[in-house]
């Protein structure tokens, strides 16, 4: 049993690429729980080997997850503790898991992370995009018609946007991205941790340019910065009531367009045209 606990579910972050991100905590869950649950027991096994760990594994994947989770729990009852892995990052994350931590909680069992390296928040923070607020969606639909539908529901969503994608479809998604969000800024992320780890930061149609594209990436895109006509009378009105309440109008401007992370100059523009108007 690790960590002097009752039998727990720990969800274990494995490294996207570079081993040696792999932390002291990581190895000494592999190492001391009594079964690991690996999305691919192969791939696990390497970096089992190379850290010289000899734990049991089994799999758990999307194909097996219902007698899985089954398998796992019962495990859990007989006070043995499992770790959950994927082939890389952190498991759940666009990789199976859900289904198993979802009943292992209703079961009354603790659940426990061991942090580690993940492909979307390295992409991101080293973007150059906005880390304030962000929406992770993980893989389009495979299928362009149903990825363009998603990509009109991301369309008016003003926060950075991150998206795992394919070596084989990248070029095509960025076109669709491009066709339907228009040039934005982005960036995408190549090969993260690894020895040909590389940021292409620009729009997405300069991104748009770009060809065989190998290796595994994160192509990390620009919130919608347009303020829909009918926000942007409210967030006027909350410009007008800082400015009542004493505030400079380039003050009180700055405030609203940094609370609701919309552009300063747009709403600077916005201000003067009301302004204009209420002149006339
Ligand atoms: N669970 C993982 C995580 O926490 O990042 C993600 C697993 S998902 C099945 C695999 C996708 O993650 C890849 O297609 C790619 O978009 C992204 N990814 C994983 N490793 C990466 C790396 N080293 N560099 C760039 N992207 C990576």
């Amino acid at each position: 049993m690790p960590l002097n606990h009752k039998a727990a579910l720990f969800l274990v972050a494995t490294p996207i690429g570079n081993l040696s991100e792999v932390s002291q905590r990581c190895l000494d869950v592999l190492k001391s729980v009594d079964v690991i649950a690996c999305e691919d027991t192969r791939n696990t096994q390497k970096l089992l080997s190379h850290f010289d760990i000899h734990t049991r594994t089994i799999t758990y994947h999307n194909f097996n997850e219902k007698d899985s989770t089954k398998g796992i729990i019962k495990l859990l009852e007989n006070k043995e503790s499992v770790a959950l892995v994927s082939d890389a990052g952190y498991p759940l994350i666009s990789d199976p898991g859900y289904q198993l931590v979802n009943e292992v909680i209703g079961c009354g069992f603790d659940i426990i992370t061991i942090s580690g390296p993940n492909a979307a928040l390295n992409a991101l923070v080293a973007s150059g995009l906005p880390t304030s607020h962000y929406l992770f969606y993980g893989f389009l639909n495979p299928k362009s018609s149903q990825a363009a539908k998603e990509l009109e529901a991301l369309k008016s969503f003003p926060y950075t946007l991150i998206f795992y994608e394919a070596p084989h479809r990248i070029e095509k998604t960025i076109a669709l991205a491009l066709k339907i969000l228009g040039d934005r800024k982005a960036c995408l992320a190549r090969e993260l941790t690894k020895i040909h780890e590389e940021y292409h930061r620009g729009t997405l149609k300069q991104l748009s340019e770009l060809h065989d594209l190998k290796g595994e990436m994160v192509l990390i895109v620009e919130g919608c910065s347009e303020v829909k006509k009918e926000d942007m009378g409210t967030l006027l009105q909350k410009v007008n009531e800082l400015i009542a309440s004493g505030y400079r109008a380039k003050e009180a401007i700055s405030e609203i367009a940094g609370i609701y992370d919309v552009s300063r100059n747009s709403l600077y523009d916005a201000y003067l045209e009301e302004k204009k108007q209420g002149e006339k």
